[in-house]
């Protein structure tokens, strides 16, 4: 496993449309590893493949695990989709690991059906409520090129992209 750097607003990669992943193989596995070492590293929830600038329809998650708690569900998912979404929404604070020390609300649906390939090729189909909801939402939008900063207000939004540009400029890296 590595570590691998995770890339921060404003990089445009951020904002390519990952590819389909056209088989599980031992490198998509071994991207796999180091996104949860990335991600458990910096901490995060839940972390996709273009943050740490692989353009690849992977996602990793762990909801579960806190510093010190001693449990953890790592958990992948390879080409996931929304299949369906409720009507009802949900509001949660979001914050993502590619816009450091930035939190705001973000409405979603408050369930969604997904559909994903697990690390040994199986297809499946998921129902997901609560805070996985929001997070696999979250981590597909990446793979779309889409930050939550996108469901903001226009005004907001600029005003973190702004904060941001300032600070690539100045060499000032939040992290
Ligand atoms: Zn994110």
């Amino acid at each position: 496993m590595a570590l691998r750097e995770i890339i921060i607003l404003p990089d445009k990669q951020l904002r390519l449309i990952s590819k389909p992943v056209a088989e599980v193989t031992t490198e998509i596995r071994k991207l796999a590893d180091d996104m949860f070492e990335s991600m458990y590293d910096a901490p995060g929830i839940g972390l996709a493949a273009i943050q740490v600038a692989e353009p690849v329809r992977l996602i990793t998650m762990d909801l579960v695990r806190k510093e010190g708690n001693g449990k953890s569900e790592p958990r992948a998912f390879i080409n996931p989709e929304i299949i369906s979404a409720s009507d009802e929404m949900n509001v949660y604070e979001e914050g993502c690991l590619s816009i450091p020390e930035y939190y705001a609300d973000v409405e979603r649906p408050a369930r969604v059906r997904i559909r994903f390939t697990d690390l040994d090729g199986n297809v499946k189909e998921e129902d997901a409520d609560g805070l996985f909801a929001t997070c696999i939402q979250h981590e597909i939008d990446h793979l779309n090129g889409v930050l939550f900063i996108d469901h903001l207000s226009m005004l907001k939004r600029r005003m973190v992209v702004k904060k941001f540009e300032k600070a690539a400029k100045h060499g000032i890296k939040y992290v």
